[in-house]
């Protein structure tokens, strides 16, 4: 039995298209899930515009935001039925006795190989994953919304783990895409008076941070960040997918303050750093997420403190997963989801 599945089978651009593939054979470790719904990720797009800057096995089916049914189980699986709802994490290969493994940071681990590059992903009816990446959907939260756990974890890591804010605080995020959208809720969430910055061709997208209690600046941010003390604001998330980006935080951010960089850019800087030197500035990079950030989104997700409804674009088949990735590489759509089944 074959099902559709997106696939990302070489390094050149374009590379993309849907394949007919096998029903995959698990471990006596994994369960198999039938996947309901799958995000659209920045790093799906960018894998198929070829300018990504990870190592991908090709060919790999895409997908790592997921959520759906566990239909099989290995024999070693324990604590997990058939019919369960669930979502997976991201980090499909580890290796176990890494050290940081044992720390509970495996998502930092350098052997670890994620689901759409590494291992297959979700793009498609079936996908196999290790139990140990599962976490329980509550019964109230329905698969659209759920399958954005990931994106979600990203921005709690980047927020709420890797950063310091305090209620009271200003936070510029630079970047209206899903993290940065998300990032600005989750400073919101910490008592911050949060800006999402964008660009003009940004317009529609930012319209989407009102309903996350921000403000939207197209465009310079400068008056925004001095209007309190003149100083620049406490901290800068920079969820931008330019390198660029980091000059303008470090003119934003005030002295002793702090940037938090979640977004990718693997263009190389072509300016000082030294305003980070002079104004004592901590520069954190944020990536990815673990266990216990799951299950805090999971919680926020479930009780509605935190909801994905406004950044959801559209729901397309796989079969039309150029028009969603389309919608979301135009700015059109913040977030596009796929469902496979
Ligand atoms: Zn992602």
């Amino acid at each position: 039995m074959k099902s559709a599945a997106v696939v990302n089978f070489a390094p050149e651009k374009g590379s993309v298209e849907i394949r007919e593939v096998p029903r995959p054979q698990i471990g006596e470790e994994d369960v198999l899930l039938q996947v309901s719904h799958v995000g659209v990720c920045g790093s799906d797009l960018h894998q198929w515009t070829a300018d990504h800057s990870w190592p991908v096995n090709y060919p790999v089916v895409l997908g790592h935001e997921f959520g759906g049914h566990i239909v099989e189980l290995g024999n070693q699986v324990r604590g997990w039925r058939e019919g369960d709802r669930v979502v997976s994490e991201t980090a499909a290969i580890i290796n176990a006795d890494s050290p940081l493994s044992k720390q509970g940071l495996y998502n930092l681990d350098p052997d670890r190989k994620g689901f759409g590059y590494g291992v297959n992903g979700a793009m498609t009816q079936f996908v196999r994953v290790p139990a140990r990446c599962l976490h329980t959907v509550p019964q109230s939260l329905p698969f659209e919304h759920a399958c954005l756990t990931e994106p979600c974890s990203v921005a709690y890591n980047a927020v709420i783990m890797n950063s310091h804010i305090r209620p009271g605080d200003r936070v510029i995020v630079l970047g209206p895409g899903t993290i940065g959208m998300l990032c600005a809720a989750m400073a919101v969430l910490c008592g911050a008076e949060v800006a999402l910055v964008g660009l003009e061709s940004d317009r529609e997208r930012l319209k989407t941070a009102l309903q996350y209690n921000c403000h939207s600046i197209i465009g310079d941010a400068s008056e925004w960040a001095q209007e309190k003390d003149g100083l620049g604001v406490d901290c800068v998330i920079d969820a931008a997918g330019v390198s660029q980006t980091l000059k303008i935080a470090l003119q934003l951010v005030r002295p002793n303050g702090q940037i938090t960089k979640v977004g990718w850019g693997p263009q190389p800087l072509n300016f000082s750093l030294d305003p980070l030197v002079q104004k004592n500035i901590r520069l954190q990079g944020s990536f990815s997420h673990n266990w216990p950030i799951w299950e805090k989104v999971l919680s926020l997700m479930d009780s509605g403190r935190l909801d994905v409804q406004p950044i959801i674009g559209g729901i397309w088949r796989v079969e039309d997963w150029q028009t969603a990735f389309d919608a979301m590489h135009s700015g059109e759509v913040i977030k596009s989801i796929l469902q496979p089944n």
